[in-house]
């Protein structure tokens, strides 16, 4: 009893902190369920103050499957050829687009497997275009389309891109190299020096890691949230791993802390993140409901304020499975729209129609 006690205190002086060291947040990741409960209250509050009750949506578009990179832990690497690979067409990437307009979505994420090639850049500059046009202008557009050059993202940038999302995946070089081919084409370096030029092009940027990885710490985990505020990034997504049996990493399965516990651990990632960096935004990942049906309520009450829904056509969602049991694979956007307005009602939030949401915190710093 006398050291509950204790450790209750220690949890509560380390919420009444300006600023965490390595070491608090080591303890507050590191918390039980009971100590938990205050780490989410105290982010609760926090996100209240500083970004409100609103939820804003991104509409999710997964345009291609095409990837030609070759993650180890990424269910449409390059490697993998049990999917059927798929690219959208334009009409198809326009009516998500138009959906996600005409309902007040205010955004919409472009997402897909990693290419650089011109006929590709050049596309997604034209796609660009064709949706601002679309839209009229209403519509703020986050690019998720990986490792390019500078060039390429400044001319993503000229033909409409506002945002764009690059996970670090896991910000120790030791670990990322244990999650990546050892090929030349998959350097830690790169990533940095991409995110780095996101930045230098005037993006407002995003990133995120995967939580309970095989090999990973809750001390990697306390620098992932070290790596944010020292990069000072305006958006974050982050959630648990989930492996799929069809990669290499699969191989390590027995290593991994069960769903539960990285599902919690990834709830107190968020928490955390919102009470270092209070004005930023931060998703509600769908890997979050892989695990539990109401992950993403739960991210929302411990200090998320975005959401994605899937706008994607059903008939591409099974190609397009990052990690495996990923949920709303037949739900079409209507049905995800009427099912997440309910659920964000229930966590005692509002979605902000026709807002685009940009992060408080990029736009303090512009
Ligand atoms: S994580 Fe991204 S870059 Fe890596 S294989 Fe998957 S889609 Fe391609």
């Amino acid at each position: 009893m006398v050291r509950e006690a204790r450790e209750m205190t220690t949890v509560e002086e380390i919420l009444e902190k300006h600023n965490l060291g390595k070491e608090d947040i080591t303890a507050l990741l590191s918390a039980g369920e009971d100590d938990s409960v205050a780490i989410f209250r105290k982010a609760r509050e926090v996100k209240n103050e500083f970004v409100g009750n609103r939820v804003y949506f991104r509409g999710l578009i997964e345009y291609s499957n095409y990837c030609a990179k070759n993650c180890l832990y990424c269910g449409i690497r390059s490697g993998n050829s049990r999917y059927a690979r798929y690219v959208m067409t334009d009409e198809e990437v326009l009516a998500a687009a138009r959906y996600a307009w005409e309902n007040r979505f205010a955004s919409i994420v472009l997402q897909s497997g990693e290419r650089e090639d011109e006929a590709f850049i050049s596309k997604i500059e034209q796609l660009l275009r064709s949706i601002r046009e679309m839209a009229r202008n209403e519509l703020h557009i986050t690019l998720s389309l990986g490792e390019q050059t500078l060039e390429t993202y400044r001319r993503w940038s000229e033909a409409g891109a506002h945002r764009y999302l690059l996970r670090i995946e896991d910000a120790n070089p030791d670990l990322y190299r244990k999650l990546h081919p050892d090929d030349g084409r998959h350097a830690y370096q790169d990533r940095l020096e991409a995110l780095q030029a996101l930045r230098a092009t005037g993006y407002q940027v995003g990133t995120g890691v995967m939580i309970g990885l095989p090999f990973q710490t809750v001390s990697d985990l306390a620098d992932d949230l070290i790596f944010f505020r020292d990069f000072d990034i305006d958006m974050v997504g982050m959630g648990p791993y989930i492996e799929h049996k069809d990669t290499p990493l699969y191989e390590y399965r027995n290593q991994l802390p069960p769903l539960r516990h990285r599902l919690q651990l990834s709830l107190k990632m968020v928490a955390v993140l919102r009470i270092m960096m209070k004005d930023i935004n931060i998703a509600a990942t769908t890997a979050l409901q892989a695990i539990d049906p109401v992950g993403r309520e739960k991210a929302l009450q411990a200090g998320a304020n975005v959401i994605m829904p899937n706008l994607t056509p059903v008939k591409y969602r099974q190609d397009y499975l990052l990690y495996e049991n990923k949920p709303c694979l037949d739900e079409e956007a209507e049905h995800c729209k009427s099912c997440l307005e309910t659920r964000i009602q229930m966590a005692g939030d509002t979605i902000a129609y026709g807002e685009w949401g940009d992060s408080e915190h990029f736009q303090k710093r512009s």
